[in-house]
């Protein structure tokens, strides 16, 4: 057994910091400190007698093809696992991949899906376009109205879906409630978590049946690899996800899975800090006279505050602002930003800021752009890892070129 994973004494204490450096750790014939990253799509076979064997039943530290199964990949999966305190995780190519694959392993036609509708595109298309191409039927709803979730979700209705936090208004699910509301009728609940991320919201101890991630995000957190990963129980992982994955193809390349296992390890001290920071700007910007509005579940004023206070460790990382003057000052603004970086990731280290109504929203049509709240005036803002009051600095005197 790996020296980090044999049992340790029952005094010594294994919080979360200490699981994401040395869970899953599976140490070579080297010794290594780091861990290995094992570039290689397949891998050999004593005997005959063995491969045949392998292709039977696959013992814990065996693999038969990178698509399959590596052992980097498979450190990546087991720290994570270990972090969300859920039995197992499959690691995928994207976070894309992995809502394709938690979805697609378990539909199939005839089957009922109730899904929030304010959704990051990508998730909006494999619900609203590709599951419906395969006979399943979706229906949307307003996420955060506990009525609309209980009038949707029928015997027999097999799964429901949500972002816990949406993108990039903000608003938050109640996810124990729905869980409740789900499980009483039969249904599984798989909850996108990036926005919460792995660190600030527990969403398997509130009731989701399994978690997906777009490990892109605070995961790798230095915008350098795309990756995915769902968890869950062992029999949802290995029985359901794993078959569909292993055979179309969507598994997490090994070398991605080193990045992201390096990533791990630094993962709570980075979106710890990104949280402080995006309190600080949101409590910093509240009431400012050229803004119309600042979203951040971290203050008071949030709709949903109490429930993000009672869901959530802190409030997340991004925040939302709306400048009074339209696009006209929200282009402006960005344009001015010296430190921010304008993009359409989030959870990196560096800050970003996005424009939705124009970028990664800029498709959906303009009623619904209105009713998600999408406005030309707003602006999301991913915050990074440097110095809070430069960035505060940066984004006033942005606020001063208008
Ligand atoms: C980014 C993102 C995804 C997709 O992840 P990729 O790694 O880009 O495929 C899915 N859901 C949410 C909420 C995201 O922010």
């Amino acid at each position: 057994m790996p020296d980090d994973q044999k049992p340790l004494s029952p005094k010594i204490t294994r919080n979360v910091r200490t699981r994401l450096v040395h869970d899953g750790i599976r140490r070579s014939q080297y010794g290594e400190v780091s861990e290995a990253m094992f570039l290689t799509q397949g891998f050999v076979y004593d005997t005959a007698e063995q491969a045949e064997a392998r292709f039977v039943e696959l013992g814990d530290d065996e693999f038969i093809y990178a698509r399959y199964g590596n052992p980097t990949v498979r450190m990546f999966e087991e720290r994570i696992a270990s972090l969300e305190g859920a039995e197992d995780a499959f690691a995928t190519a994207s976070g894309m991949a992995a809502v394709n694959g938690a979805l697609c392993s378990m539909l199939r036609a005839g089957d009922h899906v109730v899904s929030a509708r304010a959704l990051f595109g990508s998730c909006l298309y494999i619900l609203e376009e590709v599951l419906t191409r395969y006979g399943v039927e979706v229906t949307f709803v307003d996420g955060t109205d506990l009525d609309q979730w209980r009038a949707a979700v029928r015997p027999g209705t097999k799964a429901v879906f949500l972002e816990a936090i949406s993108n990039p208004t903000l608003e938050i699910i109640d996810i124990k409630a729905v869980s409740e509301i789900a499980h009483a009728q039969g249904a599984m609940v798989l909850v996108d978590n990036v926005f919460a991320t792995p660190i600030l919201q527990r969403s398997l101890e509130l009731g989701a049946d399994a978690l997906i991630y777009s490990a892109t995000k605070h995961i790798d957190g230095q915008g350098r690899v795309l990756g995915g990963v769902i968890l869950g129980t062992k029999e949802f992982i290995r029985k359901t996800v794993e078959p569909y994955m292993k055979h179309t193809g969507g598994s997490m390349s090994p070398f991605n899975a080193w990045v992201l296992l390096k990533g791990l390890e630094t993962m709570d001290l980075r979106v710890r800090a990104q949280a402080a920071t995006a309190l600080h700007l949101a409590s910093s910007l509240a009431g400012h006279e050229k803004l119309s509005r600042v979203v951040f579940p971290g203050l008071s004023d949030h709709p949903q505050h109490d429930l993000a206070a009672r869901q959530m460790e802190r409030g997340g990382t991004v925040l939302a602002i709306e400048l009074k003057g339209g696009q006209d000052a929200a282009f402006k603004f960005l344009n001015a930003l010296e430190i921010f970086t304008i993009s359409n990731n989030l959870g990196d280290a560096k800050s970003i800021v996005t424009h939705p109504a124009t970028t990664t929203h800029q498709r959906l049509p303009a009623d619904q752009k209105v009713s998600l709240g999408i406005t030309p005036g707003l602006i999301r803002v991913s915050c990074g890892l440097e110095d809070a009051d430069d960035l505060l600095s940066d984004i006033f005197a942005a606020l001063e070129v208008i």
